[in-house]
């Protein structure tokens, strides 16, 4: 398998990865509904039509949203963590508590849910913690890190690229912080898990531009509002 290479687009709130290969194209999340022709025109741009797979790293809107369309325009299936199949089967959005910055933002999700139509959305692939994503043509394997939400995920990519979505954040420069999750208690040990495969690049679900794998090491979870710091 060829090395992959990765383009970041915005989706309105959150960042999807289109993860580019010889065999394929596998798409990190899918943005807010009505904005996947961002992604569309990113893979006209590459001249690629490929799309093998949706992956979306955990049920909420901003990562889910355009999910369904794309499926619809493209044939690639939908797949996520069996955790979180159902909340997204109902078009749900659970923020769980929030922290800091995330008590803010939080309140206004009603306003957002009324603003855009999320569409329930049934997925074709339930993924568990190792599933091997070759059969789409990607050396990807899944890992699963909940917390954020019960079935959120990471995917490990050639042993080196990760993408991460809401376990770690870089809004705020690249300190890293989390605001929302159904589990804190959770959140610690799966950064941990995070760190021990040191990755080189990880995509985050709220950047374009990846973390490099020794600021992913100085990320620490500590008592503090936000959660999850550069110690
Ligand atoms: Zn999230
Ligand atoms: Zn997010």
């Amino acid at each position: 398998m060829t090395t992959p290479r990765v383009h970041s687009i915005f989706g309105g709130i959150a960042v999807s990865h289109l993860i580019e290969s010889d065999e394929g194209l596998v798409l990190v999340d899918a943005g807010l509904p009505g904005l996947e022709h961002r992604i569309l025109r990113r893979m006209a741009l590459l001249g690629r039509d490929d799309l093998r797979l949706i992956f979306i790293t955990h049920a909420h809107l901003d990562h889910y949203g355009g999910a369904a369309a794309l499926r619809r325009l493209t044939g690639a299936p939908i797949a996520i963590h069996l955790d979180d199949a159902g909340a997204m089967a109902r078009g749900e959005t659970d923020l769980g508590s929030c922290r800091g910055f995330g008590r803010l933002i939080g309140p206004f999700l009603p306003m957002l849910e009324a603003s855009v139509p999320v569409q329930p959305t049934r997925a074709d692939v339930l993924v568990e913690d190792g599933t091997d994503l070759r059969a789409y043509g990607l050396d990807g394997v899944v890992v699963h890190t909940p917390g954020h939400t019960p079935g959120s995920s990471c995917l490990l990519v050639d042993g080196r690229l990760a993408f991460v979505s809401d376990l770690i954040s870089a809004v705020f420069g690249v300190r890293g912080a989390i605001f929302f999750a159904q589990d804190w208690t959770q959140v610690p040990r799966n950064l941990a898990r995070i760190q021990a495969l040191e990755p080189e690049k990880i995509y985050v679900g709220h950047a374009l531009r990846p973390v490099d794998g020794a600021r992913l090491q100085r990320c620490r979870v500590n008592a503090s509002w936000y959660g999850v710091s550069e110690g």
